[in-house]
């Protein structure tokens, strides 16, 4: 079959889910993925042939779309601070905004003579602390997250890049019990989380292939307590932060306000609110004094 009909049919069956543009987007993305073939491939190329088995491929993935499952669980993969992570249904994909908070920490620290020892909590796929020892030289970065099987993934994805992250599993809500890990017996230069905070009644505003396919323990918290994680991490900050130490949050962005108080509650210091590139609040980061 030629593959400007496969392209085509795309369109045809998925244009109504997505829309022409992001449909473009992921079929390009599937042939480079699969075929290796750059987009240009359609204009230069149109009497491309496609044999039955790279059919076979791409038709699977046109079905796994039709149900709203994410591209990036179709490849396995998500590319995020210019690396590919693995991801599956126990990880949260890596999001943009994400990577506007790794780049904030980066700016911040990136000439700083000192070995940084830092934490990040609920690492899900590792992608904050692999990006990180991996643009910082000669940081001890640490990673906790309650999920075996996500940390499975960050171990995986910790060598496949050949980081030197060390994982472990720990509670965030319960880390004044968590005695036992020796990790988190020490005081850190940076910590960051990007913990669940979506709340239940903001379900309505998110995309099907978030609610069915992205691992639910990651992502939401109840109305009433919605900033429980952030209460647990900034006391914990608090504790383990050396003088001059920095908290880095990603946050929900309705609760910038209620956020920035519990820092100060804490005895952070310079406070700063940041929005992502979409304007909404979605970052904070306060120095301990
Ligand atoms: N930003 C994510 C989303 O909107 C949520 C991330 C989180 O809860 N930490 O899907």
């Amino acid at each position: 079959m030629l593959l400007r009909e496969i392209n085509n049919i795309y369109h045809s069956e998925l244009d109504v889910i997505y829309g022409k543009e992001e449909v473009n987007s992921f079929f390009y993305l599937l042939i480079e993925h699969y075929f290796d073939l750059e987009r240009f491939v359609l204009v230069i190329q149109p009497e491309l042939v496609i044999d039955k088995e790279q059919e076979t491929v791409i038709f699977q993935a046109l079905s796994e779309l039709k149900l709203e499952k994410p591209i990036q669980h179709i490849i396995g993969t998500a590319y995020f601070m210019d690396l590919d992570f693995k991801v599956n249904g126990y990880v949260l994909i890596p999001r943009p905004e994400t990577e506007e908070l790794v780049r904030w920490i980066l700016d911040d620290h990136k000439n700083t003579a000192k070995a940084l020892t830092i934490l990040d909590m609920g690492t899900g796929s590792g992608c904050i602390p692999i990006s990180l020892d991996k643009n910082l030289t000669d940081a001890k970065v640490f990673g906790l997250d309650i999920s075996t099987d996500a940390l499975k993934v960050a171990e995986e994805n910790n060598g496949l890049h050949g980081a030197n992250v060390k994982f472990f599993k720990a509670d965030m809500l319960s880390l004044n019990t968590e005695t036992s890990v020796k990790e988190l017996d020490q005081k850190f230069d940076i910590i960051i989380s990007n913990p669940p905070y979506v709340r239940e009644l903001e379900k309505a505003e998110m995309q099907n292939n978030v609610i069915d396919h992205e691992p639910s323990l990651a992502l939401f918290v109840p109305d009433e307590d919605p900033l429980k994680f952030y209460s647990s991490v900034v006391n914990f900050a608090a504790e383990h932060l050396n003088e001059k130490g920095c908290l880095y949050l990603e946050i929900n962005q309705y609760l910038g306000k209620e956020t920035k108080q519990l820092l100060e509650k804490s005895n952070f210091k310079t406070i700063e609110l940041r929005k992502d590139m979409f304007g909404n609040d979605r970052m904070i980061k306060g120095i301990i004094k």
